[in-house]
C-alpha cells in the first residue's frame, strides 16, 4: 500500500548564516511550512552584530560562502564584516526568506509535548510545529572577563561584539583587553586614529600567520564572474588545503608535528621580521603549541604596534578602577576607554532558552555533567531536535559554512526519512549518545587543542568541544545518518 509522505512544520531560531541556509535548503526540498524567528530586525547574525573597526573574517573570502552561492565579488581576500552581512542579506533576499521570517522575536522556551514543539516568543505570537533547529549560533553571546571592578570604571567601556559607532576614540586613551582575531583586527584601526594611546593588556600572545589581506581588482572580480566554474574550483582548493591544516592539529603523527613545525617557524620568523624590539618581540612569542588557541590570521597588528602611541602590557591585570586598569605590578594604566575584545561565550549555545524535551527532561540538567549531542546535533529525551553547530563540531580555522551545510544536509536526510515513515521520531538512542561519546573520548587526547593551553575550545572538564579527529573522519560519518541510531 502506497502511504503518503508526510509534509513536516519546521522552526528555525536565528537568521543568521545557518538559519538562512536551512531555509533554503529546506524549500529546496518542498518543505515550505518553514518559520523562522529572529530577535532582531535584521537578518546576518554575528555580522550583523559585529561592526568594530576592522572586522572581517579570517578565512578566505572565496570560502566563506554557500556552496550554492558563491560570490565572484569579494573585494578582498579577507572581506570586511559589511560586506559579509551585505552578502547574507542579497541570499535572504534573492530566496525570498522575508515571507517566513518572524523578526523581532526572542524564543523563549521551546517545549515538546504530544510529538511536537511548543515555542513561546517574547510576543503573543506562539508556534507549534514538527521539527525545531536551533540555529543561535556558538560566537554570539559576548563574555566579559572575570575581573573585579569593571563597574566602577567611570570612562566608557564596550566589548568589541557590541561597538558604540556613537563614542569617538579620536585623543583618547584606550585599554583593549584581548588578543585573539577580533583584538589583532581592531587595535590597527584604533592606533591609525587620531591622537589615541593604545595599551593592549595581553594574558597570552597569540600565534600569527601574516597573510596580506590582498584587494581584487575589478579585472580580477570579472574574471570570477565571468568563469562561474572558477569562483566554485577555487572555493573547493581552499576548502580542501585549509581542511589538510586541521588534520594537521588533530594527528599526533611525524608528519603533522612537521607541518605544526613549518608554521610555528613562519609564525617567528615574521615577528621577528615585523617587531625590532627584542624585548617586545619576546612578549609576542607564544610558547605553548601553535594551533592550541585559535590561530590569528592578520598582516596589520604587530605593525601597529611598533608605533609610539601603542604600548603592550603584558602584566596580569588585577582589577579595574575608578581610573582605568591596575596590574599586578601596582601600576595604574588611567584610560578613557576600556574594550572587551575578550570573545564569546562558545557553550551558551540557545541559552538563555528554556528547551524542555520528553516528560518534562530539561537541557539544563542534561548537560549539568556534560555539554555533548549526538553528532552534534541530536540529544536524547529531545525529539526532532537539531543544534546547529553543537558541540565537538569540526569549528577550528575552517570556515563555518561548510560545517554548517554538512550538518543541515544530515539533518534534512533524517527529516526525508521521517516523511517516508522510515522513522516516526527523530531521537538520537541513548546507545548511540554513548557509542559517539566514548569514541569522542578517545580520540580528545590526540589533539593540539588539548596540548596544554587555555582556549575557549575546551569545556570545564579541560576535554575539547571542537570535533577531535580529522576533517575527513567528519565527513565521512555526516555523509549518511545511519538510521539504527535512532529511535
Ligand atoms: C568577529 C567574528 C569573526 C568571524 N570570522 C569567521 C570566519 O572568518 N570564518 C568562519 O567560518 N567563521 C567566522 N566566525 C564565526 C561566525 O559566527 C560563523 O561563521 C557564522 O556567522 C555563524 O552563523 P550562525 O547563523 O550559526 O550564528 P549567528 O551568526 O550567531 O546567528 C545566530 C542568530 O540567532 C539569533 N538568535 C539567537 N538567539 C535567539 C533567540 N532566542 N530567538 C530568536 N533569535 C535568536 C541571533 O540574533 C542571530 O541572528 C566569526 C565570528 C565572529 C564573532
Amino acid at each position: 500500500m502506497q502511504v503518503n509522505k508526510r509534509t513536516p512544520s519546521v522552526a528555525i531560531i536565528g537568521a543568521g548564516m545557518t538559519g538562512i541556509m536551512l531555509a533554503i535548503k529546506l524549500c529546496k526540498m518542498g518543505i515550505k511550512k518553514i518559520t523562522i524567528i529572529e530577535k532582531k530586525e535584521q537578518p546576518g547574525g554575528t555580522w550583523r552584530e559585529n561592526t568594530y573597526p576592522g572586522v572581517a573574517c579570517d578565512v578566505p573570502s572565496h570560502m566563506y560562502c554557500y556552496s550554492f552561492a558563491p560570490n565572484p565579488n569579494w573585494s578582498h581576500l579577507f572581506a570586511p564584516g559589511k560586506e559579509i552581512l551585505a552578502y547574507f542579506n542579497r541570499v535572504f533576499i534573492e530566496y525570498e526568506l522575508a515571507q517566513y521570517t518572524r523578526f523581532n522575536e526572542t524564543v523563549t522556551q521551546c517545549i515538546y509535548k504530544d510529538s511536537q514543539w511548543h515555542i513561546t516568543t517574547n510576543t503573543e505570537h506562539n508556534l507549534t510545529v514538527d521539527f525545531l533547529f536551533s540555529a543561535t549560533g556558538i560566537l554570539h553571546q559576548p563574555m566579559l572577563p572575570n575581573i573585579s571592578g569593571k563597574e566602577v570604571f567611570s570612562g566608557i567601556s564596550m566589548h568589541s561584539a557590541q561597538w558604540d559607532h556613537e563614542v569617538s576614540l579620536t585623543g583618547k586613551k584606550i585599554g583593549v583587553i584581548g588578543t585573539g582575531s577580533s583584538a589583532a583586527q581592531l587595535i590597527p584601526e584604533l592606533i591609525k586614529q587620531n591622537n589615541t594611546q593604545v595599551t593592549v593588556f595581553q594574558r597570552t600572545p597569540a600565534w600569527m600567520l601574516g597573510i596580506k589581506n590582498k584587494p581584487y581588482n575589478e579585472q580580477q572580480k570579472q574574471h570570477y564572474r565571468n568563469h562561474p566554474l572558477r569562483t566554485k574550483i577555487v572555493n573547493k582548493i581552499l576548502l580542501y588545503l585549509c581542511a589538510k591544516l586541521t588534520t594537521a592539529l588533530t594527528k599526533n603523527s611525524f608528519i603533522h608535528k612537521k607541518i605544526i613545525q613549518f608554521f610555528t617557524h613562519q609564525s617567528i620568523s615574521y615577528v621577528k621580521k615585523t617587531i625590532q624590539d627584542k624585548k617586545l618581540q619576546k612578549k609576542l612569542i607564544p610558547t605553548y603549541t601553535l594551533g592550541c588557541k585559535r590561530l590569528v590570521i592578520n598582516a596589520t597588528y604587530y605593525d601597529a604596534l611598533n608605533k609610539p602611541n601603542a604600548t603592550l602590557e603584558t602584566q596580569p591585570i588585577e582589577t579595574v578602577v575608578h581610573q582605568g586598569i591596575r596590574t599586578q605590578d601596582g601600576q595604574i594604566h588611567k584610560l578613557d576607554v576600556i574594550i572587551y575584545a575578550t570573545g564569546f561565550n562558545p557553550f551558551a549555545y540557545m541559552h538563555p532558552m528554556t528547551l524542555i524535551g520528553r516528560n518534562g527532561v530539561n537541557i539544563e540538567d542534561v548537560w549539568n555533567k556534560k555539554i555533548q549531542a549526538y553528532r552534534s546535533l541530536c540529544i536524547p529525551n529531545f525529539p526532532n531536535f537539531f543544534l546547529m553547530l553543537g558541540p565537538h563540531s569540526p569549528i577550528a580555522n575552517y570556515s563555518m559554512i561548510e560545517i554548517s551545510e554538512k550538518q543541515a544536509n544530515w539533518a534534512i536526510n533524517l527529516i526525508k526519512s521521517w516523511q517516508h515513515h522510515k522513522l516516526d521520531i527523530i531521537e538520537a538512542k541513548p546507545e548511540a549518545m554513548k557509542v559517539w561519546c566514548e569514541m569522542l573520548n578517545k580520540k580528545k587526547h590526540n589533539t593540539v587543542w588539548a596540548s596544554g593551553c587555555q582556549s575557549w575550545y575546551l569545556d570545564k572538564d579541560g576535554d575539547p568541544i571542537t570535533w577531535p579527529d580529522t576533517w575527513t573522519n567528519w565527513v565521512a560519518l555526516m555523509r549518511q545518518p545511519n538510521l539504527k541510531d535512532f529511535r
